[in-house]
């Protein structure tokens, strides 16, 4: 008998007479071939998640098994590609199907005619083995496509060619295997790798609060939880744009079409304040927004960090951003829910902590199979309900990550932004980056951002008596924590994502301008002792450029300036005694 459809509900389909197939063997289903994967097996009965919509699809029709996993076809081509959950690139698919996306479609995840011009670093005789990099493709001006030898395949290279290939041509054979190069890999099943490290380098993002307080390193992993509007989006793509990773993938996951629509427009105009180029050109983008189907969702954080793993072999370091992985959880939940699975926390399935760990543990700063060093940091953006911390995603993902972004809603109702709580974040990964700071921004880096937490830290307490007593109760010493508090949050903290300037600062620029403000209030607590009133201080229109600052392209060349205009108000302050 043949494989046929006997139940659908809603995503999830079961078919009998399945007997061969294999736990997550990808099926075809139906008249339309609807893209399917086998969940859960029992005897000859498999139960289907099924990518596509399956409205219209009846029992009785035909399933087919390709006796496959779930796979990602990989190689020259995806660098500026936009996909779908399961790797059908967006521009494919409209053009097959126009902007309301058919069923069924295949699509291959790259071009399969387009030639690419192919170097190879390896000659005939060499001995290979899978991993190994065979040879390099210009695939766009910023990133160099390395080709990795097939898992599994090892031994003598011969025939190996040099010059213009299609992804499906052979460049070489390796042993008795003839090796194109495209390759498929397996998206569930994380890639090996020899040796996972402690990272020590920082991913340096642009923003203040992050970098400065907060930090993230090369292979680290991140959560962002905030509630509707706090700026989860705006900041997953500021990281996109500005973090100096080589590599970004970027997963829209389940969040609404218009945003994804954003950021694909947005992209393409970006310059890298690295290199100068554009950034589309090292970014890939996964959208598998709110109307897509719920399966392929669940699908496309597999997909988007395979593809992350793959540029991390090549040695690259890659950031992969996922907004969000709420959405990615509650796709989870309906699956569950449909396979009559006992429920657990909120409905969402038990698995979910396991679930959540397994993406994270993915992430990581790792020596490749062919011995170089590449990095997959991850940061996922969690939109819990309410914006109450204690449900279960926030919880099982903080329970992974090394990092936490709090963000906050009443900072972005006082318009604060990014609108991160200093005083409920943290990082693991400060201590561990004093040695790089100190190294390569300065000296005085590690004292400087210390110094600023603790008075903003004091600051939170001295406003709770504030609320009690008023602020003129407050000797002038305190005074003067209130005063470089407020210059540290609006001044320092607060960065505007589309100001030309301000959306990107660089480390020493970073450095240059925390400097500057507590240089400030150490000459304030001079000034104190000679009498002069915070105030007095604080009244000084040179406050306002040091507010400014931040905005200026030639900041630390404005700095030197603006310390000299202070002493001199200062000393006129002190003259007028
Ligand atoms: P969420 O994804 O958490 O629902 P968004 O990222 O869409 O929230 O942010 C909501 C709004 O907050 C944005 O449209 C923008 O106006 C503002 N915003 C958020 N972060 C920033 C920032 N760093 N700079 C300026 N405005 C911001």
């Amino acid at each position: 008998m043949k494989p046929r459809i006997s139940v659908i509900s809603g995503p999830v389909v079961v078919a009998d007479n399945m007997a061969g197939a294999k736990m997550y063997d990808v099926v075809r289903v139906g008249k339309e071939k609807l893209l399917g994967e086998i969940i859960q097996l029992d005897h000859n009965k498999a139960i289907i998640q099924v990518y596509e919509e399956t409205t219209g699809l009846a029992p009785g029709e035909p399933v087919e098994n390709t006796g496959m996993p779930l796979s990602v076809e990989l190689g020259p081509g995806m660098l500026k590609g936009i996909y779908d959950g399961v790797a059908r690139p967006l521009s494919e698919l409209a053009s097959q199907s126009g902007n309301f996306i058919a069923r069924g479609i295949q699509a291959n995840s790259i071009d399969h005619e387009k030639k690419w011009d192919f170097k190879p670093v390896v000659k005939s005789g060499d001995e290979v083995k899978e991993g190994d990099i065979l040879g390099t493709i210009q695939e766009t001006t910023l990133i160099e496509h390395r080709i990795l030898v097939p898992e599994g395949v090892s031994g003598k290279v011969s025939g190996i060619k040099a010059g213009k290939f299609t992804v499906k041509e052979n460049i070489c054979k390796v042993g008795k295997d003839s090796v194109q190069m495209s390759q498929k890999w397996s998206v569930r099943r994380p890639r090996k790798y020899e040796i996972k490290h402690k990272p020590s380098v920082p991913l340096v993002t642009g923003r203040r609060i992050f970098d400065t307080f907060f930090p993230i390193v090369k292979g680290g992993t991140a959560a962002i939880p905030g509630p509707f509007g706090a700026g989860k989006t705006v900041t997953q793509q500021d990281l996109a744009k500005w973090c100096d990773a080589e590599i970004i993938v970027y997963i829209g996951c389940g969040e609404r079409g218009n945003e994804m629509t954003e950021v694909l427009t947005e992209f393409p105009e970006l310059t890298d304040p690295n290199t100068g180029k554009p950034l589309i050109e090292r970014t890939i983008m996964i959208a598998n927004t709110s109307n897509m189907p719920v399966a392929a969702r669940e699908a496309s954080i597999y997909t988007g960090i395979t593809i992350a793993e793959y540029f991390r072999d090549q040695g690259y370091n890659v950031a992969l951003m996922a907004d969000s992985t709420s959405r990615w959880a509650e796709a989870m939940r309906e699956i569950s829910s449909r396979l009559e699975e006992m429920p657990g926390e909120e409905g969402y399935p038990a698995y979910l902590a396991s679930r959540l760990a397994q993406f994270y543990e993915r992430a990581g700063l790792v020596t490749t199979l062919n011995g170089n060093q590449g990095s997959v940091s991850v940061i996922g953006a969690v939109s819990p309900p309410g914006g109450d911390f204690s449900e279960p995603v926030t919880q099982n993902t903080l329970r992974v990550t090394k990092v936490f972004w709090a963000l906050d809603a009443p900072l972005a109702y006082r318009r604060h932004f990014p609108a991160i709580n200093w005083l409920t974040s943290y990082s693991l990964y400060s201590d561990i980056l004093d040695e790089y700071y100190d190294k390569n921004v300065s000296k005085n880096f590690n004292t400087l951002r210390r110094k600023a937490m603790q008075l903003l830290q004091k600051e939170a307490e001295l406003q709770e008596i504030v609320q009690l007593v008023g602020p003129d109760a407050l000797p002038e010493d305190e005074k003067a924590v209130i005063y470089i508090t407020k210059s540290l949050r609006e001044d320092y903290l607060q960065q505007n994502s589309f100001h030309e300037v301000d959306a990107y600062c660089s480390m020493s620029k970073q450095n240059a301008i925390l400097e500057l403000i507590l240089w400030t209030y150490d000459q304030t607590l001079l000034a104190i002792k000679d009498g002069i009133k915070v105030s007095q201080i604080s009244a000084l229109p040179v406050n306002e450029k040091i507010a400014r600052v931040k905005y200026d392209k030639d900041a630390e060349k404005e700095i030197d300036n603006i310390r000299k205009e202070f002493e001199s108000a200062v000393s006129k302050l002190e003259g007028s005694l």
